[in-house]
């Protein structure tokens, strides 16, 4: 298969040319580019590079309130919460910034086998999970089979009344046959984040093993669209290079997947350099990113892609999670562990494992009761990937609001499972009030009563309820 060539994919000159060209907007032309976004049609790359130089704060101001207005108009109050599983921290990549690397002697390396990764998952079912991440480092024993027999672990582990519906994976990226036989394994999203776009800092970033390849990673999904994985999820490792350069060259790439293959990416994730144990660039990123940058990156990438899911890692801390939400974040992990074996703590010393340090160390019943105190609704809807709505099929039932209709009813009902199976009782209590507001803000009497009846069919005793 020949690999799309790079500046087809990303032009990295006519991204620098339009942040040249681009000048602070006045106010007016600020609220032209700001009416445009809120119309959810996206932004061109020179209006999205002027955006990036608003400063003043009553502008900052009016370009959050319009993410905030998007975020709202298609996501609703709904969060999709999930955890990361760590599979395996062996590698052979020498990424400066990651604990995984090849040359960190210290950690201890471990891949789980499919009994160990049953034994993680029935403790994830165990506290009410139904989204998975598998993350796996870039290594031979890590192989497609690996994988496949790792996603089918994860599917067949049953505990108590749950289990998980949707395994999504972020990986090296893989070979189109590769990809052809990880398909019927039945994954959701494949992630595989850029992490700059900046060759030459990706250059000095990565410079030994697969990951070196820039090329190979960057056509990625020029393998794996047409091996019949449709929902990608892109990724911007912030601190490694100029922030508006590498945010600019993102929404290039996410142009080009819609362009070529009618579809764009389903989620965009925002990581941050965290410290990480023995990574020199943990510690020190070349490129730091300020908070105040980070909610511009999170807003500005709502506005010009606004049907594509975002996601926030527990990279973060609570209080930037909650001003993010707000901002343009759809998704969040939460209680996550990035170690392998370290929900059940298969080996104990979790820290020395983990990949990076996180912000947010609070339980996922913790962070579902905050969401509710905030006015959010918890989902773990996994309705539109297990009735095959994915790829280009979900965006078109997406952009004109066919599948909103069924988004709040399936949060719902996601939620009440978990409300009923796993909550606490001060999560409960906040909940059931959640569920009541949000019933009365489903439109159309018919469906509203529909998703009443099945609200009381979960608590007889029924579970896995969707449209
Ligand atoms: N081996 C896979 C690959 O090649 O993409 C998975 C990589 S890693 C396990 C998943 C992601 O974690 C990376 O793509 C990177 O963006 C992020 N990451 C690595 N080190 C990090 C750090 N110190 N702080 C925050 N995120 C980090």
């Amino acid at each position: 298969m020949n690999q799309p060539a790079v500046e087809s994919i990303v032009d990295g000159a006519a991204v620098s040319r339009s942040l040249e060209a681009a000048r602070p907007p006045d106010d007016a032309r600020l609220q032209d580019l700001l009416d445009k976004a809120r119309a959810c049609a996206g932004l061109e790359r020179d209006e999205v590079a002027e955006l990036m130089l608003v400063e003043q704060p009553a502008q900052t101001e009016a370009l959050f309130a319009a993410a905030a207005e998007v975020k709202q108009r298609i996501y609703g109050n709904r969060v999709v919460l999930f955890a990361p599983l760590y599979v395996s921290n062996e590698c052979v990549g020498n990424c400066l910034y990651c604990a995984f690397r090849v040359s960190n002697r210290e950690l201890r390396r471990k891949t789980l086998t499919p009994d160990e990764i049953s034994q993680e998952v029935r403790w994830l079912i165990d506290h009410g999970y139904k989204r998975l991440l598998l993350v796996f480092g870039d290594h031979p024993k890590n192989s497609v089979e690996h994988m496949i027999e790792a996603v089918e672990a994860v599917y067949a582990t049953h505990e108590g009344p749950g289990e998980i519906r949707r395994v999504n994976v972020n990986a090296a990226p893989l070979s189109y046959e590769d990809f052809c036989r990880l398909k019927p394994a039945g994954i959701g999203t494949f992630q595989v984040f850029q992490e700059t776009y900046h060759r030459p800092t990706y250059e000095r970033a990565h410079g030994m093993g697969p990951k070196a390849d820039y090329q190979w990673r960057l056509t990625v999904w020029d393998r794996c669209i047409p091996a019949g994985i449709d929902d990608t999820g892109l990724g911007v490792l912030y601190g490694l290079y100029d922030w508006r350069w590498d945010t600019l060259a993102l929404l290039e790439h996410a142009a080009y997947l819609d362009r070529t293959y009618g579809v764009g990416p389903h989620t965009i994730s925002v990581p941050r350099i965290e410290p990480a144990f023995m990574a020199p660039w943990g510690k020190t990123p070349p490129a730091p990113v300020s908070d105040d940058q980070f909610r511009r990156i999170i807003a500005i990438i709502r506005l010009a892609v606004p049907y594509t899911g975002m996601i926030l890692s527990t990279r973060e801390t609570p209080e930037m999670r909650r001003e993010c939400l707000r901002l343009g974040i759809s998704q969040i992990s939460a209680g996550s562990r990035t170690s392998p074996g370290g929900y059940s703590e298969i080996d104990k010393d979790e820290f020395e494992e983990a990949q990076f340090q996180v912000g947010d160390h609070r339980s996922l019943d913790e962070i579902m009761r905050d969401l509710c105190h905030l006015g959010y609704l918890p989902s773990f809807c996994t309705a539109c990937y297990r009735s095959g709505r994915t790829g280009q099929d979900f965006m078109e039932l997406a952009k004109p609001g066919t599948i909103h209709h069924f988004c709040l009813p399936n949060a719902l009902l996601t939620f009440k499972e978990y409300l009923l199976d796993y909550a606490s009782p001060e999560t409960r209590a906040v909940g059931e009030l959640v569920i009541q507001h949000h019933l009365e803000l489903i439109e159309g009497e018919n469906l509203r009563r529909q998703t009443e009846a099945k609200l009381r069919e979960l608590e007889a005793g029924e579970r896995d309820l969707y449209y």
